[in-house]
């Protein structure tokens, strides 16, 4: 390891607090993100400050995740849950509180790597005001989220207007797969300079036990024929499609369907809204007696459910990445996912799993059946899905890409401060 692989980094995801519990309200694949990126980037000798919005007075202020790791939560805005669309309106005491921290611990940063557009913006303040280089992850591109929404929010001109910015002016755009970077390119902006670095997951806890082992920790039968979904419930994440293909299965009448929908949060938070509607459906559709809403799956538990399916759906409208395809995937599942984003670059049709167009219950009915009912096909995709984790999608890996970047950018932009007398 070189000298300038010991030195300060900081992460800023304002909205997604890399220490929360995943599965509460709002908190999904960014959080993860950030929380894995940062401690594995701290295991290859950085000091890693990831920093958050406080959004509620019982959190502490600063989480220890390990040596060199840490979250640190700064106060903006009230310290209580503010939905993302509403967080913007306290970015600007966000910068504040965190060049005060940076002050007071005397800490020097030799880079900020920001996620999702507001902590672009919190990123671009902090260099204009003390140099400093920046990495943007968008984690959703507004030019692309507008596209596909009813209602256009208040919040959009800013939102694009800050996402064209950073991609022109950081000093690198991660993008998180070549569909993502089509978009920035098509969508956002011709300039600015973009890698590609997936996102990743945990080879060793996703894919540790076999399925038998993982359908006796759950007390489900080895002959089920077991459909899962996890993840926010979230209109966008279309978990309607799913309820609807199963709806229409060919083995709808097979007493050994098990349809699995985990995640969520507690009632009476926004995400309960979706998931009334999605229960619903179920219910009108008469599926409740073999449809299972487990709620939010601890990190335990959650390996053990990917392992026990035959196969898990991301029926999502729109991906960029898509963490669940490749969790379930690392566990030698094979995933039946919508044509679109990241799910094109992670789930390869016929060796991995199967793509199919959003929103159209009769294809994923179709591709569902097909993994189904062909038991040696489905253990085949398998097997081709978690070698393909195994060889592109491990963190590890990411962190090593992303460190790698950090190396060269450092000096180069020290370079550039020293040329331009600051
Ligand atoms: N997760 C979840 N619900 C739970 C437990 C965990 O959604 O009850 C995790 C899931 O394992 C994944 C992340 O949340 O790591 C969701 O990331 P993804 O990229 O699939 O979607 P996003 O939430 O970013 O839209």
């Amino acid at each position: 390891m070189n000298s300038t692989s010991k030195q300060h980094i900081a992460l800023i995801s304002v909205h997604g607090d890399p220490a929360i519990e995943i599965g509460k309200e709002e908190a999904g694949g960014q959080n993860v993100y950030v929380r894995h990126v940062g401690e594995a980037l701290a295991n290859l000798g950085w000091h890693v400050d990831m920093f958050t919005r406080k959004a509620s007075a019982e959190d502490s202020a600063i989480v220890e995740h390990g040596p060199r790791c840490r979250t640190i939560r700064l106060k903006a805005g009230p310290e209580a849950f503010v939905p993302r669309d509403n967080i913007f309106g306290y970015a600007d005491e966000f910068v504040e509180e965190l060049l005060k921290f940076q002050h007071q611990a005397g800490i020097k940063y030799a880079l900020v790597h920001t996620n999702y557009w507001i902590s672009s913006w919190v990123g671009m303040q902090w260099k204009k005001r003390q140099g400093i280089p920046q990495v943007h992850t968008y984690h959703s591109l507004g030019a692309v989220k507008y596209q596909a929404v009813d209602t256009i929010p208040m919040i959009a001109t800013t939102r694009l207007e800050t996402e064209k910015t950073v991609l022109e002016t950081a000093e690198r755009i991660v993008a998180t797969s070549p569909q993502e970077k089509e978009h920035m390119r098509s969508l956002v902006s011709q300039k600015g300079n973009i890698d590609i670095i997936p996102c990743g997951t945990d080879i060793r806890r996703f894919g540790a036990i076999n399925r038998l082992e993982a359908r006796q920790q759950l007390g489900l039968d080895p002959e089920e024929k077991i459909i899962f979904y996890i993840g926010r419930f979230d209109k966008r994440k279309g978990i309607e499609t799913l309820v609807r293909a199963v709806g229409r299965s060919e083995l709808r009448g097979n007493a050994n369907l098990k349809l699995i929908i985990g995640g969520g949060s507690r009632p009476g938070q926004s995400d309960g809204i979706e998931r009334e509607r999605i229960e619903g459906i179920v219910a009108e559709l008469g599926m409740t007696d073999f449809t299972i809403f487990p709620g939010r799956i601890s990190d335990e538990l959650l390996p053990v459910y990917y392992t026990a399916a035959d196969v898990c759906v991301v029926p999502s409208h729109y991906e960029p990445f898509g963490l669940v395809a490749i969790e379930a995937m690392a566990c030698g599942t094979p995933v039946v996912a919508s044509d679109v984003g990241g799910l094109q670059f992670t789930v390869v049709p016929e060796e991995t799993g199967l793509l199919a167009p959003p929103k159209d219950e009769v294809a994923f009915a179709t591709a569902i059946d097909r993994i189904l009912s062909n038991p040696e096909w489905r253990n085949q995709l398998g097997q081709g899905a978690r070698t393909r984790v195994e060889q592109k999608f491990s963190w590890d890996g990411v962190a090593h890409q992303l460190s790698d970047l950090y190396t060269t950018l450092i000096p180069k932009y020290e370079k550039v401060l020293v040329k331009a007398g600051a």
